[in-house]
């Protein structure tokens, strides 16, 4: 195991020190200007297979993670599923056997289930990096989130971080409020009380059902999608006037601090949680650059995760 950061997998930020956190963010800055210049090509992972298998739809994530291992040299393969024989009633379990059979070096997952990537990794030889798994978590976006904010804030002790919206469904929150409170956050959550989860999930950060409350005075407003695909049909129906209550406007935005970023994983849904004069805003929002700056963490993730096969 390598000193800096001692797992051999990365399925959560549940389990990493600040420490260990900070040094993943510490080694993606050195791409961000590399991935700026036109040839982005460096050989570090050369000759390494790359197998990532997205059970769940991703845009930002699945192309990211490509576009990163690309740009390290790897060999990389993307499953498909809709055509794999996950169709034909393969378990999880037989397909990351048949997958680890032919000897990737590192395997990126997304799935459904929550701790289906634990799981794949209790039998995988290689690395396995979660890339959200149900409600469960998504480590690379709380990542890219915290670089996003420690590069536009300079900093993430002591900032007034409000996430808003369907915590109770989204992994995005999950590993945010892990990944944030331990490098000093003062985090806190708002939504609607069906969708916030309970006192003993939110390990004692601060809830609100008042947005223009729980926004006040925030350093960074962060949104997040309702996640109809996760809910029982009756709670969505009943999420009708969610954009006048927990929709961002810019009037809204007035309530949070007049240098407040705007952030939020994507997709994001236009006038429901987020209005289009604020995602488009690009003194405010920080959409555009959390994807950029995904690309930087999932080259430090998958650089980070090989250097010991490599060494
Ligand atoms: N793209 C993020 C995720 O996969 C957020 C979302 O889908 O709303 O969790």
């Amino acid at each position: 195991m390598m000193p800096d950061f001692p797992h051999r997998h990365l399925i959560g930020i549940e389990g990493l020190s600040p420490g260990e956190i900070n040094f993943l963010l510490d080694e993606a800055e050195q791409w961000i200007a590399f991935n700026r210049s036109v040839r982005k090509l460096d050989d570090r992972l050369a000759g390494l297979t790359q197998v990532n298998a997205f059970f769940e739809n991703s845009t930002r994530t699945l192309l990211s993670f490509e576009v990163a291992g690309k740009r390290l040299g790897a060999q990389v393969v993307n499953m498909h599923v809709a055509q794999s024989s996950v169709q034909k009633g393969e378990t999880l379990l037989d397909t990351a056997l048949t997958i680890n059979a032919m000897r990737p070096d590192v395997f990126v997952m997304r799935h459904a289930a929550a701790g289906a990537a634990r799981e794949v990794a209790s039998v995988m030889d290689c690395p396995v990096i979660n890339g959200g798994d149900g409600w469960g978590e998504h480590p690379t976006q709380a990542l890219l989130d915290a670089l996003t904010i420690r590069r536009r804030k300079g900093r993430i002790e002591g900032l007034k971080i409000a996430i808003c919206g369907d915590i109770r469904h989204s992994r995005v929150a999950r590993s945010n409020l892990l990944a944030l409170r331990a490098l000093g956050g003062d985090v806190r959550v708002v939504g609607p009380a069906a969708l916030l989860p309970s006192t003993a999930e939110l390990g004692g950060a601060p809830s609100f059902t008042d947005f223009d409350e729980g926004i006040a005075g925030a350093d960074v407003v962060m949104m997040l999608r309702i996640q109809r695909e996760r809910m029982e049909e009756s709670l969505a129906e009943r999420l009708d006037d969610y954009h006048a209550l927990y929709g961002l406007t810019r009037a809204r935005l007035a309530q949070a601090a007049p240098d407040a970023i705007v952030m939020h994983p994507g997709p994001i849904n236009r006038g429901v949680e987020i209005a289009s004069d604020v995602a488009d805003d690009p003194e405010r929002s920080a959409i555009l650059e959390q994807v950029e700056l995904g690309v930087a963490v999932r080259m430090a993730c998958l650089d980070v995760l090989t250097r010991e096969r490599r060494s």
